[in-house]
């Protein structure tokens, strides 16, 4: 399997640390508000890359933060006349939905900053122990960027070019700010509160910490000091993940991550998505037109790293690839359930083994960097073939295992071509019957449950004088 590593700008044969096990880690979105298109990008291409890894077997360890200290979020929270955590807390229920929503699994750990603070009062005390780090007159701590040899490394800057690039904005810099860092290359590790913001206890000052320290610590704490895949958008190269490195190999002493994997950006009809050019959508907007599988699928379209134009005509043509995908698996179901055969014949069985090329083709695909858009045309060249050859003179036997082979492809890119099954009319009646009765000897608790049961499936029920009614949502 094959990755492409920011680090060396090249594709790489994947070797994990540890055999058999993947340590992952994704960062997360700050939650301030309803997560955008553009934060689905990376959710969902690495939801993929883990769902691959673990159907290769591997045991991947995920681990995706939520950055819940935040400027923005303090804005907000201070807009709404609330405490952040408030602010920050309803954020991550709402994109938790988004996520199911896309089908993106939740990781194995989602550590929140705030969680983590004594994590980070360690690492930075360390790192001042090992003069990586120091402390100004106002409190703040600063990381001593030149001390760390390798920095540039993953973002292929070097330190003496950024400064003769930058000298006037420099220079700009140290007579306006007068922060009393020693170089301007230095960033914060920990900063002193302002008045109303949210705040810790430390040896330097009351504060907070920088945004860096907190996915070195997370990282550290959830999959250890080296791991396998360090991940998120190609915006994070620099500074954050420059930075992460500086701050975990200077405490660690050791190589940080071994791949660092940068999805492309997303733009909406080929400008930067932004909320002042008004070309700005979050997941859940897209949500009340489409069902979010038609988002997950477009974003898998294209290759990872390259950028990707959101559009209505790209959603158009997404939603009619993902149906002609879902209408062929409905199809194998419905011949399997009416045919009179069961057992494959030999025939058949050259029949099934003619579809091996398409797994071969949708797992070359994976294994060249993730590619999931020739993994999707493999999917529909599979979709071609199983449409040709299913029949209700097939057996069940060889629609069932036709069935399952598209469907298994299908499930390593999270997609989902099963739709639940529809609750009959007949079984909600029943239902509606029981609660009543449930309700006439006093058993709410039944009743409620019922009624429960009901809107999972999508059930409205209504208390009206003339009896219960019900409606499908
Ligand atoms: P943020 O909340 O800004 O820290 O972003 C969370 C994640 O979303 C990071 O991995 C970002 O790189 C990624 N991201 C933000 N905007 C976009 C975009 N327009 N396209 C792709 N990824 C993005
Ligand atoms: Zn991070």
């Amino acid at each position: 399997m094959k990755i492409y590593n920011t680090l060396s700008k090249q594709k790489e044969e994947f070797i994990p640390v540890e055999e058999g096990k993947v340590k992952m880690y994704v960062c997360g979105p700050t939650v301030y508000n309803y997560i955008h298109i553009g934060n689905a990008r990376p959710m969902i291409v690495f939801d993929t890359v883990r769902r691959y890894m673990e159907y290769k077997g591997y045991d991947v360890n995920y681990v995706s933060n939520f950055t819940d200290v935040d400027d923005k979020i303090i804005k907000k929270a201070m807009e709404e006349g609330v405490p952040s955590q408030e602010i920050s807390r309803r954020y991550i229920a709402e994109c938790k939905k988004d996520m199911e929503g896309m089908n993106v699994k939740p990781a194995t750990t989602h550590p929140l900053a705030t969680e983590e603070i004594d994590g980070m009062l360690q690492m930075i005390e360390n790192l001042m122990e090992k003069g990586y780090a120091y402390k100004v007159e106002d409190g703040t701590v600063y990381f001593r960027t030149r001390k760390f040899p390798e920095y540039g490394k993953l973002s292929h800057k070097n330190l003496d070019d950024l400064e003769s690039g930058h000298r006037d904005e420099a220079h700009a810099v140290k007579v306006q700010s007068a922060d009393g860092k020693e170089d301007e290359f230095d960033f914060v590790l920990w900063k002193p509160k302002k008045e109303g913001e949210p705040y810790w206890e430390s040896p330097w000052c009351q504060g907070r910490p920088g945004w860096h320290i907190e996915c070195s610590v997370m990282a550290r704490k959830y999959l250890g000091d080296q791991i396998d895949i360090h991940a998120g958008g190609e915006d994070l190269i620099f500074p954050h993940h420059e930075n992460e490195i500086a701050q975990s190999e200077a405490a660690n002493g050791k190589n940080f991550s071994k791949y660092w994997m940068h999805n492309g950006f997303l733009n909406i009809d080929n400008r930067k998505m932004s909320k002042s050019l008004g070309n700005f959508f979050t997941v859940r907007e897209i949500s009340e037109r489409y069902d979010l599988q038609v988002l997950r699928f477009f974003m898998l379209s294209a290759h990872y790293r390259s950028p990707l134009n959101f559009s209505a005509e790209l959603m158009e043509a997404a939603k009619s690839g993902l149906m002609r995908i879902i209408t062929a698996a409905e199809n194998l179901k419905h011949l399997k359930g009416i045919t009179a055969v069961q057992e494959m014949t030999a025939e058949e069985e050259k029949l099934f083994a003619g579809s091996d090329v398409y797994v071969s083709k949708f797992e070359a695909a994976m294994e060249d960097d993730f590619n999931t858009a020739d993994a999707v045309s493999a999917v529909f060249e599979l979709v071609k073939y199983l449409n040709t050859h299913a029949a209700s003179d097939k057996s069940a036997e060889l629609l069932g295992k036709f069935h399952h082979r598209l469907t298994s492809l299908c499930d390593i890119l999270g997609i989902i071509v099963e739709r639940e099954e529809e609750i009959l009319d007949s079984a909600i009646e029943a239902l509606i019957q029981e609660r009543k009765e449930a309700r006439k000897a006093k058993n709410f608790a039944r009743a409620d449950e019922i009624r429960d049961e009901l809107l999972q499936k999508g059930i409205i029920l209504e208390d009206t004088r003339e009896g219960v009614k019900w409606k499908r949502v």
